[in-house]
């Protein structure tokens, strides 16, 4: 889009445009429906900024792993999301494609968020990393300063009411400690998300690809145990069928 152009215009054209085939607020010209487009140029505009942090992120060249990544991973989702799940950094998969958690990780991740009654574009999933380290090492400390300022923006955007951290790294990262994740897991703890900014509540809970190396009921049902906080917090309805 040329820089001339005015996003706001645009958006709001489309959000007319949009309204008019439905039957709209333009038409209609009552409180809610102008509250409703409102909150769609919110969602509109949200997107908008996500997009630039994401093509920050592509051209990043702020640490050395710029040199060894295929593709950047942004991270994806719902520019409104209500829960945002943060993993610790890309794989091989997600090198590959520039998305994330799709690897086998994140075909975890998604039957998790499908347990939930959610879809994977309801949330939005991103990482401390935004590049892969080589053979999945883990990040480290320089790595880590030069990265969270991606993702500080990406929350301070989508402004969710709850981060699910995945596994020590993500939570570490977030909440400035050291604690192991067994420490942390199946409590809620606080993001602090900015001066002036109330903090967000933060839910450590395992890693899906440490799920898949210790597969055992009882780690399953501790995720699930973290999650059905996470959907009560809310005031989602635990899922029938996920009810164990
Ligand atoms: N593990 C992560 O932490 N992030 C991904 O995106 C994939 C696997």
């Amino acid at each position: 889009m040329g820089k001339d152009v005015d996003i706001n215009k645009v958006t709001h054209q489309h959000l007319q445009l949009d309204e008019f085939f439905t039957g709209g607020f333009l038409i209609k010209g009552n409180k809610v429906m102008h509250e409703q487009a409102e909150s769609k140029e919110l969602i509109v505009n949200s997107s908008v900024d996500l997009e630039k942090v994401g093509e920050e992120v592509r051209q990043c060249r702020k640490c050395s792993l710029e040199s060894s990544r295929t593709n950047a991973v942004p991270g994806e989702g719902n520019p409104n999301a209500r829960i945002m799940f943060i993993g610790e950094a890309p794989g091989a998969d997600e090198d590959a494609q520039g998305r994330p958690f799709v690897g086998r990780a994140g075909k975890l991740l998604d039957k998790i968020i499908i347990a939930c009654g959610l879809k994977r574009n309801d949330v939005f999933i991103g990482n401390i990393l935004k590049c892969r380290p080589p053979e999945n090492r883990d990040p480290t400390a320089d790595e880590i300063i030069s990265c969270l300022p991606y993702l500080q923006r990406q929350i301070e955007i989508i402004n969710p009411e709850i981060i699910v951290a995945l596994g020590a790294h993500a939570a570490r990262t977030l909440l400035n400690t050291n604690k192991s994740i067994g420490q942390m897991r199946g409590q809620f703890h606080e993001y602090f998300a900015g001066l002036g900014r109330p903090p967000i509540k933060l839910m450590a809970t395992y890693h899906t690809a440490y799920l898949l190396r210790n597969y055992s009921k009882e780690n399953r049902l501790r995720v699930w145990e973290d999650m059905k906080k996470v959907l009560t917090e809310l005031g989602l309805p635990i899922p029938e069928s996920s009810k164990k």
